[in-house]
């Protein structure tokens, strides 16, 4: 696809309005040096977000000398975004004001049994009333929805959800038609969210190349490219778990051997801490992962070794992504991450130089982030943000009259 006009323009409004949220309020000089455009280019767009009531100006501030400085904020009064992280065991709804501050948040458990849209998209509903009647005089800019598995992005489809058995689900469709929504749905997975959300609200920020690892029971990578998302030709870009490690290892439960997520999703590493002779089980993942970490900062050998064995596995697939992308940063999060991060980063850093180039790694940043609030929901809703720019062509809207 060429670039455009209009895909620079609305990168740069991407670009300013997420200064604006980290670092409110503040004025149109300062917003030019923070995101290295012209003031006259700052100036224009901050014009059309005005007009569009996403900023607003809430003062002045001395210059040292010459006219005040307008100060510019997110409009906290305008219009909200609705985030929603699908798991196969919880549905997690939140909300947030144009600064991204929270304004309600629930989840809910699902049954074991609950695997169907139908039954999802129940929950969905119920999150959906609860934002009518909490927050009923606001307006909704946009819903953004992360599904777990492959999503057509452009259809609002859920291409294939590995563990509910789905197959082209029209999800958008069947979530408008039950909800009469009359607002934009906005579907990715969970790489792709957790990935939007750095680049608008963590260590992603003003980031050029990321790669943001996802550590959970699946594990996976979202790309950040020229400080967008990159999806890819069919939005599959990021199935790093499922590249291939050892030619003739573990079987994946996506039916191939030796990819990584056989090592390093949460089913792995308690494999390999039970055949060290650790008390893990299966079937309780975040329970014995809790137990693991507690061993390992017991100093327990099995603890240690499994940690030795499962950072030198992340260590070959992290240099693999890392001599093709040459991040900038690499950030690793996920429950797995939240839990071992402590206990991984140091053995990786350790062993990522015996794999990766050393130009490759010259200039990478390496951060573990422990996630206080949930990013996958969080960047659903900068989704739907970034959805409510585009859809009404803040770009281009001042060169047309
Ligand atoms: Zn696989």
């Amino acid at each position: 696809m060429k670039s455009t006009s209009r895909d620079i323009r609305i990168r740069n409004c991407f670009s300013v309005l997420r200064h604006l949220i980290a670092d409110t309020p503040t004025s149109r000089q300062l917003l030019a040096r923070e995101t290295d455009l012209s003031v006259a280019t700052v100036s224009n767009l901050v014009s059309d977000l005005i007009e569009l009531g996403v900023v607003v100006e809430v003062g002045h501030e001395d210059s040292g000398g010459g006219r005040p400085r307008a100060l510019l904020a997110p409009n906290a009064d305008g219009g909200i975004l609705v985030g929603i992280d699908v798991t196969t065991t919880y549905v997690q709804l939140e909300v947030y004001d144009l600064t991204l501050a929270p304004l309600l948040q629930r989840e809910d458990q699902l049954d074991i049994n609950e695997t169907t849209p139908e039954q999802i998209i129940g929950h969905i509903d119920s999150g959906m009333k609860a934002v009518h009647e909490q927050l009923g005089g606001r307006e909704v800019l946009g819903v953004g929805v992360s599904l777990p598995g492959q999503v057509d992005v452009a259809g609002g489809v859920s291409v294939f959800a590995p563990n509910w058995n789905w197959h082209d689900v029209p999800f958008s469709g069947l979530i408008e038609e039950r909800l009469s929504l009359d607002v934009p749905i906005y579907l990715d997975n969970s790489l792709k969210t957790a990935a939007v959300g750095e680049l608008w609200f963590g260590d992603g920020r003003g980031v050029e190349r990321l790669a943001v690892v996802v550590l959970g029971t699946g594990v996976g990578v979202g790309l950040a490219v020229d400080g967008k998302l990159y999806r890819g030709a069919t939005n599959s870009a990021g199935e790093w778990g499922h590249t291939t490690i050892h030619s003739d290892g573990r079987r994946c439960r996506c039916g191939r051997k030796g990819c990584i997520e056989a090592y390093i999703g949460a089913p792995g590493i308690l494999r390999r801490w039970s055949e060290f002779g650790g008390d893990a089980d299966v079937e309780a993942q975040t329970e014995s992962m809790t137990a693991l970490a507690a061993a390992w900062k017991a100093g327990e050998e099995a603890a240690l070794r499994t940690v030795e064995d499962v950072a030198g596995e992340l260590a070959v697939g992290m240099a693999n992504l890392v001599n093709i992308l040459n991040p900038d940063l690499v950030v690793v999060i996920g429950w797995v991450a939240d839990l071992l991060g402590e206990a991984l980063l140091p053995e990786l850093e350790r062993s990522l130089p015996e794999h990766g180039m050393e130009a490759t790694l010259k200039a990478l940043q390496l951060k573990v982030n422990h996630q206080p609030r949930n990013m996958v929901s969080l960047g659903a809703a900068a989704l739907a943000l970034e959805g409510h720019l585009t859809r009404i062509n803040t770009v281009g809207a001042r060169s047309r009259r």
